[in-house]
């Protein structure tokens, strides 16, 4: 397993081990002099120091879950350790410094309820050694291996504290970073859902928010007893526009007649949507058919009267409309639409440029 794909937890614990064993050496060096060790527990205690960190990280990067392998490597830190300190009769301040690192490992990678495992594993190796070659208790050390114990005690502590402050810091980064990017996302996500409703060429609402609003603004003008109108609008013979002074004209055109009614309806709750290529589809809740019908007339005429400029022409046309509403007729979406749809074809079949109410009976005009 290659080291980049290795858990966080086993390259640091690597290097710490590597780290924190070989600073052991001089300490527990001073030890060994005083006790007047010789050459087979000089040559395990090289070996635990410098070697078994090597070999921990060996078995934890090649196991299958390396994380699992190494939290057991923490706890055989545990067993050998506390063999140690057997082996010497349990002196005091470095019995102290092992047992107090251990503890620290342990809680920090598996959390207080699994310190037990810890306090288990010393006392195991402990008991090893015991149970083998019994255990003569001799808690002193020379003042220098105290000294040292204590000095990389320290160490070890402002070492661990600085990795937590240093884990607080680019957590506290990260939630930031994290924060931010939530805000963009959302605004992005609010802006999308926006243009999803937005028609690009007019910048009025579409298709889409039509049939997403008019059920909801029929319920509630049904139950405050308020008439709702359609009025569908087509622009007579735009084919000849575009044919004559080319599309880019006749999106001229689209967006003046966007504009026409957008400036009409201003500030009414009144709602303008493009509803097709050259349709536009008013829907007007608290408005009756008769009032729906007059302005539509109204608009009729001004757009009659709208010279739309392309280059150095100027382009004229009309046109046509349709109206349905409730409660002439029944509060039904689809139905209303289909209605002010049969009322605008009737009302090209009468010769275009003019507004037709719907009848209501839906039969009769089918197109
Ligand atoms: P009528 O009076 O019967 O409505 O005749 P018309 O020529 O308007 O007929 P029709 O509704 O069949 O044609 C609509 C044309 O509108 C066809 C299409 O090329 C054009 N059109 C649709 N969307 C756009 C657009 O966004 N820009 C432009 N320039 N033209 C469009
Ligand atoms: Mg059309
Ligand atoms: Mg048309």
């Amino acid at each position: 397993m290659g080291e980049g794909k290795l858990h966080w937890v086993v390259t640091l614990n690597r290097r710490n081990r590597a780290l924190f064993f070989a600073l052991l050496l001089p300490v527990l060096a001073t030890h060994l002099v005083a006790i007047g060790a010789g050459p087979l527990m000089w040559s395990l205690l090289v070996l635990q120091l410098l070697a078994y960190p090597q070999l921990a990280y060996w078995r934890a990067a090649r196991a299958d879950s390396p994380l699992r392998a190494e939290m057991q490597n923490v706890l055989l830190d545990g067993v050998l350790l506390g063999a140690w300190m057997a082996v010497w009769g349990l002196p005091l301040w470095i019995s102290f410094m092992l047992f107090i690192g251990v503890c620290l490992n342990v809680v920090i990678y598996m959390g207080v309820p699994s310190l037990w495992k810890g306090l288990l594993a010393i006392a195991s190796g402990v008991a090893i050694v015991a149970l083998a070659h019994g255990l003569a208790f001799q808690p002193q050390t020379s003042l220098a291996t105290s000294v040292l114990c204590i000095l990389l005690l320290t160490l070890y502590l402002v070492f661990f504290a600085q990795g937590a402050y240093g884990r607080g810091v680019s957590l506290r980064d990260s939630r930031r970073q994290l924060g931010e990017r939530l805000d963009e996302i959302t605004s992005l996500q609010a802006l999308l859902q926006e243009q999803a409703l937005r028609d690009p060429l007019t910048g009025l609402y579409n298709r889409r928010y039509l049939d997403q609003t008019l059920q909801q603004a029929l319920d509630d003008c049904t139950r405050s007893d308020r008439p709702l109108s359609l009025v569908l609008i087509d622009i007579d013979r735009f084919k000849r526009i575009n044919d004559t002074y080319g599309h880019p004209a006749g999106d001229e055109m689209i967006r003046q007649l966007g504009g026409l009614l957008t400036a009409r309806v201003r500030d009414t709750g009144l709602v303008v949507c493009r509803y097709g290529g050259e349709e536009f589809l008013l829907m007007l809740p608290g408005t009756g058919l008769t009032t729906a019908a007059a302005l539509a007339e109204e608009l009729r005429r001004d757009f009659e009267a709208l010279e739309v400029e392309t280059g150095e022409r100027t382009m004229r046309t009309t046109l046509s409309f349709g109206v349905s509403g409730f409660p002439a007729h029944p509060a039904h979406p689809q139905l209303l639409v289909r209605l002010a749809d049969q009322a605008l074809y009737q009302a090209k079949l009468g010769g275009r440029n003019r507004v037709v109410v719907s009848p209501g009976d839906e039969t009769a005009t089918a197109p």
